[in-house]
């Protein structure tokens, strides 16, 4: 497996909550199992939930720094984040399972493994890629995180459906000033019609007054 990878651990536990549309899906231990489901069968307790939600905290921090240009914010957090769950690689062939990696043995809690996993695959792929292709989902109000792995850096979006309904918002949006413009002509050009047809009118009866 490539180190690089695991930065999807970080992005999957970032999104897993919305908080500009109040949306969590990191409540519960049944929750955090489907999270946990790469890491094999593990034991999930209520504090695992609640380590992985304060890791999550701090993983949308790095994002979100990276996102508002601030790179040396986002090295800070992302170092003391792998200070707190250092990798401690061990080859091991455990339970007759062939011979394979663990990456943070020893770590206290499977809640540990995964932010040691997160933090590394995301350092990874931030020094190797650049900070600036950590990113925020431009479609609000999503806010979900991702990668830009394209190889133009043009990535605004966290998926397709985002980029699609950004699209038609912006369509939407010419359209609507397109027709406020049209409106305002034709309004503009009623309202100087008027103004001649009071003009001449006025005219008119001045006249009519006259030859009376
Ligand atoms: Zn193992
Ligand atoms: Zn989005």
């Amino acid at each position: 497996m490539e180190l690089a990878s695991y930065a999807d651990r970080a992005v999957q536990l970032v999104n897993t909550a919305d908080p500009y549309r109040h949306r969590d899906t990191l409540t519960s231990c049944e929750q955090a199992k489907e999270l946990l489901a790469p890491e094999g069968r593990c034991r999930v307790t209520n504090a695992d939930v609640a380590e992985l939600r304060v890791i999550r905290d701090r993983l949308r921090e790095i994002f979100d720094a990276a996102e508002a240009g601030r790179v040396p914010r986002a090295v800070q957090i992302l170092n003391s984040l792998m200070k707190q769950y250092p990798i401690r690689p061990v080859v091991t062939d455990h339970d007759e399972s062939s011979y394979h990696l663990h990456l943070a043995e020893g770590a206290p809690n499977i809640a540990a493994v995964y932010g040691a996993k997160a933090a590394l695959g995301l350092a990874v792929q931030a020094t190797e890629l650049g900070f600036d292709r950590l990113g925020v989902c431009q479609a609000a109000p999503c806010r979900e995180v991702f990668i830009d792995t394209s190889t133009n850096r043009s990535r605004r979006y966290c998926s397709d459906r985002c980029a699609t309904r950004a699209n038609v918002a912006a369509y939407r949006a010419r359209r609507k000033e397109q027709a406020a413009r049209v409106g305002a002509a034709a309004a503009a050009e009623a309202q100087s019609a008027e103004a001649e047809e009071r003009r001449t009118g006025v005219m008119a009866g001045a006249g009519s007054t006259r030859t009376w």
